[in-house]
């Protein structure tokens, strides 16, 4: 028998039994005639006690015992003279009887503990050893727990959990697919899904009604922070339903999920919905960060027209108050100015206006603005003696862009964005196309199967752009979790959207025939939603990083480096696919 404890479960009330207990040796203290070792695994940590007492055999291999070493004990739960409170098992330790070795340990490249002295690519290499550390099994855990508890609701509630291919074919909208090259299909290719999407809306055209997948998603994307080439969603579908039943069932999943997992409770009143024009217009981007206010206040109308060439020639001029932030210095003020002005945001330059405890006004504006002007500005904003007002000016879309990284930075700075707050909100009524001025077409903001606002549907003819669409976003704490949208069901709609796209009605056939044809066949009015599980589990960690709650995760070249992959191919495994590499790196 290899145990029959855990090292995370004995108690005071176990004292003087037998117990046999296997794990990984953590630290080991030799004091000569005493010895104490750590004895780990998944569930916690408990002390094995040697002493002058402790049989000779027992000490010899103590003796040679180094970290990580996997060994057996067996002994008697004794009370410990010294208790560690902090610890679970604190109150106890075994005295030893009996001790083997079940494998032996090379020194490990980092320290095997809470805070490891190992860098990321190091950490990456052993992902093995960084996944034995208490935080990685603690993210695991609850990367389960979520899971179990999304799988519950959701089997409750009557989605079933039906698998969708890997396998399949490439389709141009979107992000970039990974594709694999067909053995038996020469010079043919299947693609890695993005997402599930047309599959679980076929599931709704064969009558299953109710679908959902946790599910790993493929998206061959230049790596920004925070995104892996292969993530996993919680995949959902809904038949005969309306936004409202959609929003209506999974906010009770989230809350239900907040509640379990966590702990955390919302209360009654409804998560807050906003319209994507006005999180647009009042937080600069489509996620905002409700924890905090410092909302954006548009100064356009005021600041014009008073020789400030800058201001008087922009499309757009914004500002947000940080509020009793009249004492920054220069220098703090500069620091968020570089800030803004990085090559991501953009930004020309920031305008301040100070307004002293004492009621005096200053400003980096002071030659083209009165100090009676500057306070009306003040007093359209909201701001007070002891704030201080950030000013932007210039694109419209651009201001508002460095205006929310503006008031996500000083929310950070001003600690107003503690993780263990949720703050979370529905964005509704998203564009349904993006217009691209490089190529020159527009884009399905969502996907080309989300559905437009029925009183909106005339405007495909005429305004495309101002078309609003059935889509939603769920967002946590500036995080977009899930997103989703009602779908189009009809085929004709469904075809002058991808005309809209640009497609050709051959093209859209060849493309996405599969899908129009199912339609024709008896489709139902559906709708879903995907939610981003890793950034899910990170958000609900209080975590920056969804690579903490990734088993294995690619690096941020989207390499594994404890396996090497990618990895070149043997020439007859090329041969067997028809391949020849051209360029060879
Ligand atoms: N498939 C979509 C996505 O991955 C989500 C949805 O519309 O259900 O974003």
């Amino acid at each position: 028998m290899y145990r029959t404890h855990t090292c995370g479960e004995l108690r005071a009330a176990d004292i003087n039994t037998e117990v046999t207990l296997a794990g990984w040796v953590g630290k080991v203290r030799n004091l000569g005639a005493m010895a104490f070792i750590d004895l780990r695994d998944r569930y916690g940590v408990t002390q094995l006690a040697v002493n002058e007492n402790s049989p000779a055999a027992v000490r010899e291999i103590v003796d040679t015992l180094g970290r990580e070493f996997v060994i057996r004990a067996t002994g008697t739960v004794v009370e410990r003279s010294a208790k560690n409170p902090k610890m679970a098992t604190g109150e106890i330790e075994i005295a030893l009887t009996e001790l083997k070795v079940l494998s032996r340990a090379d020194t490990p490249p980092f320290t095997i503990e809470e805070n490891s002295d190992g860098g990321d690519d190091l950490r990456m290499k052993y992902r093995y050893l960084d996944l034995r550390r208490g935080p990685l099994q603690r993210n695991m855990m609850l990367r389960h727990r979520m899971a179990q508890s999304a799988r519950g609701f959701l089997d409750r509630e009557g989605f079933l959990e039906i698998e969708t291919p890997f396998l399949i074919s490439s389709t141009p909208e979107g992000a970039r697919d990974f594709v694999v090259p067909s053995r038996m299909s020469a010079g043919q290719f299947y693609a890695l899904p993005q997402s599930p999407q047309t599959f679980k809306q076929l599931l709704m055209v064969a009558g299953y009604d109710r679908y959902f997948q946790i599910v790993r998603c493929f998206r061959d994307e230049d790596l920004r922070a925070d995104r892996q080439p292969e993530f996993t969603q919680i995949d959902c579908e809904m038949s005969f339903v309306d936004q409202e039943d959609v929003l209506e069932t999974f906010e009770r999943m989230a809350r239900f999920m907040f509640s379990e997992t966590i702990g955390v409770e919302f209360g009654t009143e409804p998560f807050r919905r906003m319209s994507w024009a006005e999180a647009m217009a009042r937080y600069g981007n489509d996620k905002p960060d409700l924890r905090f206010g410092m909302e954006i206040n548009e100064l356009t109308a005021q600041a014009k027209g008073h020789g400030f060439g800058v201001f008087d020639d922009a499309e757009y001029i914004g500002g947000i108050v940080a509020t009793g932030c009249a004492g920054f210095t220069r220098k703090q003020i500069d620091e968020l100015t570089e800030y803004v002005k990085r090559p991501q945001i953009g930004a020309k330059g920031l305008v301040w206006i100070r307004l002293d405890e004492g009621g005096e006004i200053k400003s980096s504006v002071d030659k083209f603005y009165t100090p009676e002007v500057l306070r009306e500005w003040a007093v359209a904003m909201g701001a007070q003696n002891g704030d201080l007002i950030f000013v932007v000016s210039g694109e419209r879309r651009r201001s508002l862009t460095v205006l929310s990284e503006l008031r996500l930075e000083l929310g950070s700075r001003l600690g107003l964005r503690d993780k263990s707050r949720f703050a979370p909100l529905w964005v509704v009524d998203f564009p349904l196309l993006e217009w691209d001025d490089e190529t020159a077409r527009f884009y399905a903001m969502h996907h080309p199967f989300t559905s437009p606002k029925p009183e909106d549907i005339p405007l495909l003819e005429s305004d495309p752009g101002a078309v609003r669409a059935n889509a939603y976003d769920f967002v946590v704490n500036g995080v977009e979790v899930g997103g989703g949208s009602i779908r189009i069901f009809e085929p004709d709609l469904q075809a002058r959207m991808f005309e809209l796209l640009g497609f050709t009605p051959e093209s859209a056939q060849e493309q996405f025939g599969f899908l129009m044809n199912a339609f024709r066949f008896g489709a139902p009015p559906h709708g879903g939603i995907a939610f981003g599980f890793d950034r899910f589990c990170s958000l609900f960690g209080g975590a920056d990083s969804i690579r903490d709650y990734i088993a294995f995760p690619k690096n941020n070249s989207g390499r594994d480096v404890m396996i090497d992959a990618p990895s070149s191919i043997a020439p007859e495994q090329l041969e067997e696919l028809n391949l020849r590499i051209v360029r060879p790196e």
